[in-house]
């Protein structure tokens, strides 16, 4: 009988599962095959008994749906065990630990929700008469200053909807204010190390970028800065701490050298959690700089969901930030909607105001840890990622010596000779009940693994995904390939053809017989 660490007996045999017989029904104990709705239902049958409508009259002008568009009818329990069970199939920060570098996947406190959905604040619409949303606006205003406060900058807005969008507020500020003053330049300065969004951003903009290759030590390299920079450069892209998940040491000495040659100064703040309450932004030379709400303070993120990413502004930027922002009047806060007489904004980014919810989420957040809380969070961050750094050195290599922020990264030698690589590893984590670390990214960095278990992970959660890493490092030096090749073997789907997924996307679901008439 197979034991698990505890010592009990588990029916998780070593054999791998598609070695084990089949089930009649495709299930796998209480784990449901799960088939795509439109395979459970069909279209002549429905989940509800209206009244046949008949014929009638559309006002559509022509413009009316021609072909049935084949939704499938389904009874209530059936769809509502379909979500379900898809749902049990979701890995996520509340199934377990999730490691994944430059992603902050911290716990979200429940607290955050619950004043998320009070119905005077959830129950809201963009469109009401502002008289009616005074509350709204008053938290709005309250964020922002402490959004202003935490980053020691003089505005702050708080419209964009992620990380990257803040960056194309940021960098569309930039546009403006050296359109205004008649000097419109032409490049923008990547470092190698940045998260892709910051070149897309740039080139979005229309912006030439010219990469900045980094140090051996994982920095920016200064003097590769200031040789680049010319009466052409508009400004710079510099992720702080770095994606590497190293403190950008020299940012002032960037900051300057960018000032003095006429350009204005961009700074990726999605990594805030690993300084917040440390480090005032204000302090280093910075223009523009976003913060995602929904990985510093905490909302539910990933595969798409809601974002926010706010963006501060220096003295210098302020005036072209984008509307509409809140202002005070006699009668009571107002959202300023339309440019006024001599504004410079750029216009605006989003039809209304932003995300609501995640304000509310972010404020609760900031509120409840207060500014003690908040510097707790970003050292523990860094303890943390310290943590894994150190015990897991001996067993991995590490890219860079020395300590990290807050994430730990990692790079592929100690694998060499081995016949596994960062993806084989990555996948046999999953068999370990880890959400794998970030692969392949940075960039610079041979085979990256970068991994950032945030403040919110207990020492005990630390060690049992330390064990398991230094287990899966010493059975590929031993040999040991079958965990690895053709891993996950315990995951309801093993391995997928990543790059088929990438080239062939399959984004409309059509009856396996015209599928197989396709191929
Ligand atoms: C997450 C991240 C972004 C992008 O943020 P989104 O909200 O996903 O658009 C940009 N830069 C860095 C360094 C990040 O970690």
């Amino acid at each position: 009988m197979v034991m698990n660490r505890q010592g009990r007996p588990t029916s998780v045999e070593t054999v791998p599962t598609d070695q084990r017989p089949d089930t009649t029904s495709g299930h796998r104990g209480l784990v449901h095959e799960e088939a795509l709705i439109f395979e459970i239902g069909d279209n002549a049958h429905t989940g509800v008994d209206l009244e046949d409508i008949g014929t009638f009259e559309t006002s559509l002008g022509g413009l009316e749906r021609k072909e049935p568009i084949n939704l499938p009818g389904l009874s209530e329990p059936q769809t509502v065990r379909h979500y379900t069970r898809l749902s049990q199939k979701n890995y996520g920060i509340d199934s377990g630990f999730f490691p994944l570098g430059s992603c902050t996947m911290k716990h979200n406190p429940r607290l955050n929700e619950k004043v998320a959905r009070l119905p005077g604040l959830a129950d809201i619409h963009p469109l009401q008469p502002e008289s009616t949303v005074q509350g709204a606006l008053q938290l709005m205003e309250d964020l922002a200053h402490w959004l202003m406060t935490l980053t020691g900058m003089p505005a702050v807005s708080l419209s964009p909807k992620a990380g990257a969008h803040g960056e194309l507020c940021g960098i569309m500020a930039i546009r403006a204010a050296l359109e205004a003053r008649g000097d419109a330049r032409k490049v923008i300065l990547v470092p190698d190390s940045a998260h892709g969004t910051n070149p897309a951003t740039a080139a979005f903009c229309g912006y030439a970028v010219k990469s900045i290759p980094a140090t051996k030590a994982g920095h920016v390299n200064v003097a590769a800065v200031k040789a680049a920079l010319g009466p052409d450069v508009a400004g710079i892209m510099l992720t702080n701490p770095n994606t590497c998940g190293l403190f950008e040491r020299d940012i002032i000495e960037i900051a300057d050298a960018v000032h003095e040659a006429g350009g204005l100064f961009y700074c990726d703040g999605a990594n805030f959690n690993a300084i917040v309450g440390r480090v005032l932004p204000g302090d280093l030379g910075i223009d523009a700089m976003h913060l995602n709400l929904h990985k510093t303070f905490s909302t539910p993120h990933g595969g798409g969901g809601p974002g926010s990413g706010p963006v501060v502004f220096s003295e210098a930027l302020a005036p072209y930030a984008p509307l509409p922002y809140v202002v005070r009047t006699k009668d009571g806060l107002h959202l300023r909607e339309h440019p006024e007489k001599d504004d410079a904004s750029f216009g605006r980014l989003v039809a209304f105001h932003g995300q609501m919810g995640m304000y509310v989420r972010a404020l609760a957040y900031m509120l409840s840890h207060g500014s003690d809380g908040l510097r707790q969070v970003a050292d523990d961050a860094v303890l943390n990622a310290n943590y894994i750094l150190s015990e897991l050195k001996d067993f991995m290599t590490p890219a860079f010596e020395g300590r990290c922020m807050h994430e730990a990264l990692f790079d592929d030698r100690f694998l060499k000779g081995t016949g596994v690589t960062t993806l084989d590893f990555a996948k046999a984590m999953i068999d370990e009940g880890f959400h794998p670390m970030t692969m392949y990214f940075p960039l610079v960095v041979q085979g990256a693994m970068l991994i950032e278990p945030t403040e919110t992970e207990s020492k005990a959660t630390l060690d049992q995904f330390i064990a398991s890493m230094r287990a899966l490092a010493a059975a590929a030096k031993d040999g040991d390939t079958h965990r690895f090749l053709g891993a996950p073997f315990y995951a309801p789907w093993k391995r997928l053809d990543e790059t088929k997924a990438a080239r062939q996307p399959v984004l409309k679901w059509s009856p396996p017989a015209a599928q197989e008439a396709a191929e």
